[in-house]
């Protein structure tokens, strides 16, 4: 745990240079706006601990899979996020020597993320070795209002000296990833064109070995403009070409106290958006605009962007800075990360702030992220969320079928970019099938929350077909039990694998071809199902029926609690504090030790019961609750905020609480030692959850709205906004008991 970030309801505050910490305070510091986003590096030469890394969503490169022994159905390779053009790159070479703050005498240093605006500045005085004693400040954002443009401006102060400065602005696609395709460049070059103060570099993924790998043509353009003493300096700059580089050099005079400014306009285009060959034009004319709209005006638009996304999802804590500070930099970065508007782009465990995990969605986008959007963005953007799967149905088809299920069966993947697999373990491609039932739940939730059934006619019902379809193939009939059961699985506690008759999956799949039954009813009297799903109502329904009513769930007689899967109680039972050396065990035992213990990496019976919660009692949560809670070793970023939701449920706040902390403040203090990699961006949308269905208790039910708050001992008050079918809601609650406003 790491606390050298300062606490500040509004601001990521570093003070004082940390360079050991460099890659973690970058991954804490990134920005995005849904389009591009970038971690938080500095803009000048830095020699010291860093991970450069540029995003733009939805481009990525195949990633050749290491495995060693090969099974049937895995995929070739999995799409893999890369690192695309460095648009904020500068060079500052003074009196001959580069400045590179890895080899200053740092005087002083602030280096500040802020919330509110979508601003990243640094101001730091700084000593070079040869004496030269200099200020810098910069400041730079992603726009939310043009969101192909990203602004930079960057200046410095001689404090001490007189000189020469020789500034090159760039933009460098000779880059790589760090942890996957090998060190393999997958950048080729496509065209560079540089003019007057402007340079376009112009990129394309090289082609792969796989056959039907789309291929990305990315072009960055950019604009320089150059001030001193805050009036513009019309400088003639040179042209500089490298490979897959392109730069414009200004030598300048630099007098004591004089501040000279290198202001960057840049523009990041995708052929996702764009097609190749007019990207350049585009760029010109997009740059030509930004540009003349200048600096403030632009950080102007930004910042009214902000503020209406926080008009809408603010959270505001009394009494407790650090939980405040932690629950806007959850919501800060989920919004950063998605915002809605191409229903070709989903959320990535990791967003725009590094590199790990291969592909971006997961089943973290429909079990914890779909509740966020749906109360604090417009309709659209969760109704995007669930057209993404939709769109990828025919693909999570061809999944399936590569396992050996047919006839529309759909089974989507575990993690996925285009619809595709990328993810290579036997025990969770094959076997981590829940995720299908989660996907399945998100339409229902969606349509809880909107009310808007007519989701189910156009698009959800496909899906619903799909899913229900493959539940009915993956079960099969025990005679032994007289039941139906699903062997061989992996449940959401990764900590067991090739289990039999996990509870939680058992119920997803029940449930889905419930609710399927459901929808199909609704479909069939508003519109009717489309021919193309060859969908034969009469067998395939019966089949459902018979699962729904003979499906096997594992029980305890004794302790009266689900049980997680049929061997669960063989395993020795002990409570986790009893082994805290130990932890996290992820880290500290071997696999094998792990899949033999009884401890759970995050809910699973539980994950189940906070999905269902009106299908149980208050006194069977409790009973498994107790059973399977002390076992829990949360070390999935998702665990703490399901339990926090069941815990307020029970009226344990100071449990609540207890599991809150870790979920808020996860990135921030680097609970796990794993920031620098990037932050946990779907676990944020969790303790959004926590707050607002845990402590908050929001609930929707048969189209209402409701709440039953409570308040942790630590906070002397809280406030949330939520927007509800065209209403907003701001809910305030404290120690004398709570109020709901429409705003
Ligand atoms: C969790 C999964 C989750 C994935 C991505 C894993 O550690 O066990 O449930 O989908 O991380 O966040």
């Amino acid at each position: 745990m790491k606390n050298y970030i300062k606490h500040d309801p509004w601001c990521i505050i570093e003070e004082g240079f940390h360079p050991e910490y460099n890659e973690v305070t970058e991954s804490l510091m990134s920005l995005g706006n849904g389009r591009m986003g970038q971690r938080g590096s500095f803009e000048e030469t830095y020699s010291g601990k860093s991970l450069q890394g540029n995003y733009i969503a939805g481009v990525w490169y195949p990633d050749k899979t290491k495995v060693g022994w090969w099974k049937n159905g895995y995929p070739n390779y999995f799409a893999k996020v890369i690192n695309a053009i460095n648009w904020n790159g500068l060079s500052i070479q003074i009196d001959g020597v580069e400045l590179d703050l890895a080899t200053c005498e740092i005087l002083s240093f602030w280096r500040t993320l802020n919330m509110k605006d979508g601003t990243l500045k640094r101001v730091c005085t700084v000593k070079m070795e040869n004496g030269h004693e200099l200020s810098i400040e910069s400041v730079r954002f992603c726009s939310m209002s043009h969101d192909e443009a990203a602004v930079l401006s960057y200046s410095i102060t001689p404090l001490n000296f007189a000189g020469t400065a020789k500034i090159t602005a760039f933009l460098d696609g000779d880059v790589s990833n760090r942890d996957s395709n090998h060190g393999e460049k997958f950048w080729e070059e496509v065209n560079k064109e540089l003019v007057g103060t402007e340079a376009y570099l112009t990129l394309k993924t090289k082609e792969s070995p796989w056959e039907n790998v789309p291929r990305f043509t990315i072009t960055s353009g950019m604009r320089v403009k150059l001030f001193q003493a805050e009036k513009v300096q019309e400088v003639k700059s040179l042209p500089v070409r490298g490979e897959k580089y392109v730069g414009r050099t200004f030598e300048v005079p630099l007098t004591t106290n004089i501040k000279t400014t290198v202001q960057k306009y840049v523009c990041n285009l995708s052929s996702e958006n764009h097609a190749p060959e007019t990207q350049i034009e585009v760029a010109k004319k997009y740059l030509n605009d930004i540009a003349h709209l200048g600096f403030e005006v632009l950080l102007g638009d930004h910042k009214k962007a902000w503020e209406e996304k926080w008009n809408h999802n603010d959270i505001q804590i009394n009494g407790d800075i650090a939980a405040q500070q932690g629950i806007r930099f959850n919501i800060f970065h989920l919004e950063q990360t998605y915002t809605g508007k191409d229903a070709r782009l989903n959320i990535g465990p990791k967003g725009f702030t590094g590199e790990k995990y291969g592909g971006v969605t997961y089943w973290d986008t429909e079990a914890y992220c779909i509740p966020f959007y749906l109360a604090t963005a417009p309709e659209e953007v969760s109704k995007n969320l669930l057209v993404y799967r939709h769109n990828h149905l025919q693909k999570a088809i061809e999944n399936a079928e590569l396992l050996g299920f047919s006839k529309g069966a759909a089974l989507y993947p575990m993690v996925t970019m285009n619809g595709e697999e990328c993810h290579n373990e036997w025990e969770i491609t094959f076997e981590e099938i829940h995720r299908n039932g989660a996907i399945a739940y998100a339409i229902h939730d969606y349509i809880n929350y909107t009310g808007d059934k007519s989701y189910l006619k156009d698009y959800g019902l496909d899906v619903l077909i799909g899913i229900s379809r493959f539940w009915a193939q993956r079960v099969n009939w025990s005679e032994d039990k007289k039941k139906y059961v699903m062997l061989g699985v992996t449940g959401p506690n990764e900590y067991e694998n090739n289990v039999n008759n996990n509870w939680y999956t058992n119920y997803m799949a029940k449930w889905t071809l419930k609710y399927t039954l459901e929808a199909l009813a609704y479909v069939k009297e508003n519109g009717g199902v489309k021919a193309e799903l060859n969908f034969d109502e009469a067998a395939e329904t019966e089949k459902w029926k018979d699962i729904i009513e003979k499906m096997y769930f594992p029980y305890d007689e004794g302790r009266q609690v689900f049980l997680q899967q049929d061997g669960f109680l063989d395993k020795e039972l002990i409570a986790a504090s009893d082994i805290e050396e130990h932890r996290p065990i992820n880290q500290k035992w071997s696999w094998d030790r792990i899949l033999r213990s009884c401890f759970i990496k995050q809910a699973d019976v539980l994950q189940g019961m906070y999905f269902h919660e009106d299908d149980f009692s208050k006194e069977e949560l409790e009973r498994n609750f107790d059973f399977y809670e002390p076992m829990t070793v949360h070390e999935s970023s998702l665990s703490p905020c399901v339990h926090t939701i069941l815990a307020c449920k029970l009226g344990r706040v100071d449990k609540a609480d207890e599991m809150y902390v870790r979920t808020a403040r996860l990135d921030l203090d680097d609970y796990n030692n794993d920031t620098e990699d990037g932050l946990h961006i779907t676990s944020m949308a969790g303790t959004w959850m926590a707050v607002v269905k845990g402590f908050g208790g929001m609930r929707v039910k048969n189209g209402e709205l409701s709440f039953n708050p409570v308040l942790p001992s630590s906070w002397d008050s809280y406030s949330f906004r939520v927007g509800f079918q065209g209403t907003l809601k701001e809910v305030t609650v404290n120690k004398d008991g709570y109020e709901v406003k429409d705003l």
